[in-house]
């Protein structure tokens, strides 16, 4: 018997591949750092008791969000990651703010900034202003979606929920279905599974379908009748209004009718067929009640897994910083 003392192992290990200090987006990524993120996220909910126990691995940083669109999820989730954590948080929101006396975004980030943060999450109405802001910042900038461009942690905490679903995501057929155009979800989902190897079907009306997705080779679907006995997945996108310009369909009743998930479509689909839906949804537009509560939705467990995935990029991130 010696009484040496022994080293205690670390609760968890930094993947030494691991480089980046910003998540802008999904297309940027490849397959190896997307898979680390999520097993990095799938370890942090499992010592963090689904999410809802502390590890204190990022005590004495300060996480900012600035928010110039609304957010339910993604906002409280970003909060809760870094607590869970144990770091601090700073809310700002556009409202109530010197934006409102002509500041400009990057002045008001940098001013956020000089308060000592360590990461600036951000979510704004114009496409690229995450990558605009990680050239003007000298702490790590992560995108909570940028206008209808890029929502890189809704695209990983989708793909955690089908890998642990399904093991892994290789090989299953999943189809994005609703406002293509508009959604940042989609683009972020399509980049992310396809790395991944899943066979992406993009389904939408051809208004909100841009014809370029089939010249990339991806799989278009007007029809979603047409490809429903086929998935493995679906992913219910919210027809986004507040980004049209004009009306893409002759109304909601029509658009309900050709691509709402409703009990006779469930009748339709495989029988082990995940139905997802980044959220906010609207009942009785992309999906019928008795679908969002039933037994395929997985809705409420991505909005568990968005905490564990931004825990995940928030100690990736800072990780990067100390070793960079
Ligand atoms: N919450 C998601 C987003 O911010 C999806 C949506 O709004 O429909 O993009």
């Amino acid at each position: 018997m010696t009484n040496a003392p022994t080293a205690t192992p670390p609760i968890i290990e930094f993947p030494k591949s691991w480089t980046r200090r910003h998540l802008l987006d999904l297309e940027s990524l490849d397959a190896d750092e997307i898979t680390t993120i999520l097993d990095t996220a799938q370890q942090l909910k499992t010592l963090t008791n689904d999410c809802k126990s502390k590890l204190p691995l990022l005590v004495g940083k300060t996480c900012a969000n600035l928010f110039f669109e609304n957010s339910t999820r993604t906002r409280n989730s970003f909060s809760l990651a870094a607590k869970r954590l144990g770091a601090d948080t700073v809310e700002f929101s556009s409202s109530g703010s010197s934006v409102a006396k002509g500041e400009t975004f990057v002045d008001t980030a940098k001013t956020i900034e000089a308060m000592g943060v360590d990461w600036v999450v951000t979510r704004h109405s114009t496409p690229g202003t995450p990558h605009l802001l990680s050239r003007e910042l000298k702490c790590s900038v992560l995108n909570a979606g940028d206008g209808p461009h890029d929502h890189p942690t809704q695209g990983l905490l989708d793909m955690l929920t089908i890998r642990q679903h399904r093991g892994s995501i290789k090989g299953l057929t999943v189809a994005l279905v609703g406002d293509i155009a508009h959604s940042r979800t989609a683009r972020s989902n399509i980049w992310g599974l396809s790395k991944l190897g899943a066979n992406v079907i993009i389904c939408g009306p051809p208004t909100l379908v841009s014809p370029r997705w089939a010249e990339l080779g991806f799989e278009v679907a007007h029809h979603l009748d047409d490809i429903l006995p086929r998935c493995d997945v679906l992913n219910l996108l919210r027809i986004q209004f507040e980004r049209q310009k004009a009306r893409p369909f002759p109304s909601v009743h029509e658009y309900a009718a050709l691509y709402a998930m409703n009990g006779e479509r469930m009748r339709k689909a495989k029988d082990d067929i995940l139905i997802m839906a980044p959220g906010p949804i609207n009942r009785g537009v992309e999906i019928t009640p008795e679908v969002a509560d039933g037994p395929h939705s997985v809705i409420l467990e991505q909005v568990n897994n968005g905490i564990a995935v931004r825990m995940a990029a928030l100690w990736l991130l800072a990780g990067a910083n100390q070793t960079n």
